[in-house]
């Protein structure tokens, strides 16, 4: 039987993973899916019970199951501990202690949101893309790095950009995938004119596309790919990249959408496990007051269904129970318009929740 994590975390968390529990209860049931779930701390909320943002208790957990769903970690109360102890600190432990490197940002504006976007709505309508981006190497990773006084006496910061064969591999085939899965075209994107660790990226991604002669692979230099994305950002389906790359674009790629509050991220390792979470932090400002938007996390957990659990018809039902509860003007604050109808966490959850019935 399928086994899943729930680390509702900080903030906000708690209040938008009981929504995504009570959807999980529905599909579960309407699907047949014997999906499993049990509870674990992580961050401010396990350093307050334990003293850890990431208990050993919850890393084992998490190496037992088949995803974790994370809510987000982080808040005021733990902003002033030393850096080793912060809530963050417990994220990190978990990427690490379960090797995922690979992240998948998917970034879909809804037609019903458009005008949210700082863009016009013509431009990002019906927007769909994936960003695939590695998670545990390059520049944010490589040694030598530090910051030094050279013998000039002049002080010299310093960080490694590399990459090996078998990490652009294995991030490669990720996107491959995905996009196999999805329109069947690949757009890697480097800085190949002037960084000799993307020149091996690129050849490695040319290689790999031997493998994969449904998918369409074109290349793109990241300053243009900056461009684009604000331009025309229609003209992608999958974009895979590297670790600083990725943190850059992604992120242009999620002010697209209009709302942060609706974006669900995923981060797997090589047999498939990942762990699933919203793109946004613990909403520290909002916490406690039932008003968030809990699609992002509903959402996040759509995609663990999808892409861990390989239940793709209760991820469909999802995504399309969030797309109807748009159709109906329910808003949650941070997607709020003129003539739009104001909802709770709750409320929306519970409408959500109709929609799958
Ligand atoms: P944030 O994403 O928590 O909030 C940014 C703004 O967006 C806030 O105004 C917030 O109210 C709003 N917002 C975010 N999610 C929302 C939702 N679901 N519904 C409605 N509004 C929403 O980012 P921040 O304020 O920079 O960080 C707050 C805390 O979260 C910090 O401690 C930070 O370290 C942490 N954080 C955690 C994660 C994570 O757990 N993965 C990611 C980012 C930030």
């Amino acid at each position: 039987m399928p086994k899943v994590l729930l680390l509702p975390g900080d903030g906000i968390g708690p209040e938008i993973m009981s929504q995504a529990e009570r959807v999980l209860d529905v599909v579960n049931e309407k699907f047949d899916l014997q999906i499993e779930t049990e509870h674990g701390l992580l961050g401010g909320s396990a350093i307050d019970a334990h003293g850890v943002p990431m208990p050993e208790e919850t890393l084992l957990k998490a190496k037992q199951v088949d995803a974790v769903l994370l809510g987000a970690v982080g808040g005021p109360k733990w902003d002033n501990l030393d850096r080793e102890i912060r809530p963050e600190k417990g994220l990190l432990g978990i990427r690490s202690g379960l090797e995922l490197f690979a992240n998948l940002r998917p970034a879909l504006t809804y037609s019903q949101l458009a005008s949210a976007s700082s863009l016009r709505a013509e431009l990002v309508s019906g927007l769909d893309i994936l960003i695939v981006r590695e998670l545990t190497g390059g520049i944010y990773f490589g040694q030598p790095r530090g910051i030094h006084t050279n013998d000039a006496g002049d002080r010299e910061g310093f960080n490694t950009y590399r990459y090996d064969e078998s990490e652009i591999k294995r991030i490669g085939r990720v996107a491959f995938e995905s996009a196999r899965k999805r329109n069947g075209r690949l757009c890697s994107v480097d800085k190949a004119n002037v960084l000799e660790a993307t020149v091996l990226w690129r050849e490695v991604m040319n290689e790999l596309a031997a493998d994969y002669p449904d998918v369409e692979l074109t290349h793109m230099y990241v300053d243009n790919a900056a461009m684009q994305l604000v331009k025309e950002p229609k003209q992608f389906d999958v974009i895979v990249t590297g670790n600083m790359f990725g943190d850059i674009l992604s992120d242009i790629a999620a002010m697209l959408t209009g709302s942060i509050g609706m974006l669900p991220s995923a981060s797997l390792n090589h047999s498939g496990v990942g762990m699933y979470e919203p793109c946004h932090g613990s909403a520290p400002d909002i916490a406690g007051q039932g008003v968030a938007n809990p699609l992002a996390m509903i959402l996040s957990l759509s995609m663990m269904l999808r892409y861990s659990l390989k239940q793709e018809a209760a991820a469909q039902a999802i995504d399309d129970a969030v797309s109807a509860v748009l159709d109906q003007g329910l808003r949650t604050g941070d997607i709020m318009t003129d003539g739009m109808t104001a909802v709770g966490t709750q409320e929306m959850g519970d409408a959500v929740v109709a929609a799958l019935q």
